[in-house]
């Protein structure tokens, strides 16, 4: 991994922000002025250990062996297990959602939990919860913007998990068409980003008191839209990467006063998390970088009132789903998928292409299908069934429980694996005779990346086309 680091052009941080927040911060404004740490998650589907001369140490929020600093910002896209998602690059006071739903969980009962991440692109969030709940449980990640949410639907492949369904809506329909669908819903909220001052100068520019008064309405509309889909007893994580009261602490008491909730409070916190106070009151925290390593974040919790119904025991089926694939069609894909973690049942996508899924994650997309929202990706594309035989998608050479006897594994170096991943087809760089006759898994540093096919001397890149690395 070769160092750099592009900053951008320097604006003054804002004066009315250094007058306000800044100035009850002492070392606030100091901090944001200087270089921000650089921080990876580990994904726990896939065995990939960072070389250790490139980590400088653990984050302390984060699992042992999750997530880790970095010495120095490497050129990531010229990494190509990045490509295969051995990795995610994600800021590291963001993770402390993760520890928050590791707290959560044991309390909203075990089975097939649905939890909803609503503002999800480009998956930063979303690909950490898919790896903290279990692969029986359901992720719904949703993006109101299409052309994030794609970003986000291609993340998701690249991680792997299979426990996900992307859609892009509004939060309005999740509150009207699922009421009470869900057990846990997070609400990383788009805000006025004074958290990210250091690393995004821009937001530095767009900053206004008045830009943040219309943030903190917009949040409490986007809570609203979507409270109806969590169920009572169920809990929703609402954050934002700013400091300001108004779009977090007292955000988090209008949800629980005006809409009907519980704060939640977990006692000992790792050192240098602040908790944030509203009228005297506790209401999550805050991750200052001048205390903490990593970007300004503020995160709560806040347990919806009622009584918990419609717990994962008692759920229905739902029949309205995709078609499911016949028989011998499903014996075919089985071969393809690992047995234990696998999918339980397989069934046709609109785009004619065969996916595999949990049984709940059947059920989930079945009553997303009926609820009429925008599906884009969901449970793990296996491919297209030929005459009865599978032609495997890219997705599937991505997934955690690929069954790799199924192929011959290619392993390849580095620089060949580059080569790959842009698309070339260099017989010197990756040549023929290394890959076996017909369909190879490539893979690098034991990371799947994708497939290629040799024909004689012939060899055909199967990466996808509009993936390609160009620039690295
Ligand atoms: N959770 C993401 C992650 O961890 O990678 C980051 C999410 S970012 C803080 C907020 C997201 O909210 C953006 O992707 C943005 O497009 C989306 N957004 C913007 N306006 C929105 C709205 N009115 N309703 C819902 N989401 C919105």
């Amino acid at each position: 991994m070769a160092a750099a680091y592009n900053r951008e052009a320097c604006v003054p941080l804002p004066a009315a922000f250094l007058g306000g927040t800044a100035a009850a911060q002492p070392g606030l404004a100091e901090a944001l002025d200087g270089q921000a740490p650089v921080s990876v998650r580990l994904n726990p589907y896939k065995p990939y250990l960072l070389p250790e001369s490139a980590v400088a140490g653990p984050v302390a929020w984060a699992e042992e062996g999750e997530a880790f600093y970095l010495a120095e910002r490497p050129v990531f896209t010229a990494d190509p297990v990045f490509h295969g998602g051995a990795y995610y690059v994600q800021e590291a006071a963001s993770m402390f959602t993760g520890w928050l739903l590791r707290r959560i969980l044991p309390d909203l009962g075990g089975g097939e939990l649905r939890v909803l991440d609503l503002c999800a692109a480009p998956g930063g969030k979303t690909t950490h919860i898919a790896s903290v709940v279990g692969t029986r449980d359901v992720v719904v990640a949703n993006e109101v913007i299409r052309p994030r949410a794609k970003i986000l639907a291609e993340n998701v492949q690249k991680w792997g998990s299979g426990n996900i369904a992307v859609t892009s809506n509004d939060p309005a329909d999740f509150g009207e068409r699922l009421p009470g669908f869900f057990d846990a819903v997070v609400v990383d909220a788009p805000c006025s980003g004074e958290g990210m001052f250091r690393k995004d100068h821009g937001a530095r520019a767009e900053w206004s008191p008045e830009n943040v008064l219309l943030c903190a309405a917009r949040q409490r509309r986007i809570v609203s839209d979507v409270w109806d889909a969590l169920r009572p007893g169920g809990v929703m994580i609402y954050s934002t990467c700013t400091f300001n009261a108004a779009e977090d602490e007292e955000n988090v008491l209008w949800i629980a006063d005006e809409l009907g909730g519980e704060i939640l409070d977990f006692g000992a916190l790792p050192e240098g998390i602040v908790p944030g106070y509203g009228g005297g009151r506790a209401a999550g925290w805050h991750f200052f970088p001048h205390l903490v390593p990593g970007e300004g974040f503020f995160a709560a919790a806040i347990c919806k009132n009622g009584s918990s119904v419609g717990t994962p025991a008692g759920r229905a089926k739902n029949n309205k789903g995709l078609p499911l694939l016949a028989k011998n069609d499903a014996a075919e894909i089985r071969r393809w998928v690992d047995g234990a973690a696998g999918p339980e049942c397989f069934a046709t996508g609109g785009d004619g292409m065969a996916y595999g899924f949990s049984q709940a994650l059947y059920d989930t997309v079945g009553a997303l299908l009926q609820g009429r929202f925008g599906l884009l990706y969901s449970g793990v594309q296996v491919g297209e069934l030929i005459r009865g035989a599978l032609k495997p998608a890219h997705a599937l050479a991505l997934y955690h429980g690929l069954e790799r006897g199924t192929v011959n594994v290619a392993e390849v170096s580095d620089g060949a694996a580059m080569e790959y991943l842009r698309k070339g087809t260099s017989t010197a760089l990756l040549p023929a005779d290394s890959f076996a006759e017909g369909l190879n898994l490539v893979s690098c540093q034991g990371i799947a990346l994708g497939w290629a096919k040799r024909i004689g001397n012939r060899y055909n890149n199967l990466y996808p086309a509009n993936w390609r690395v160009l620039n690295y």
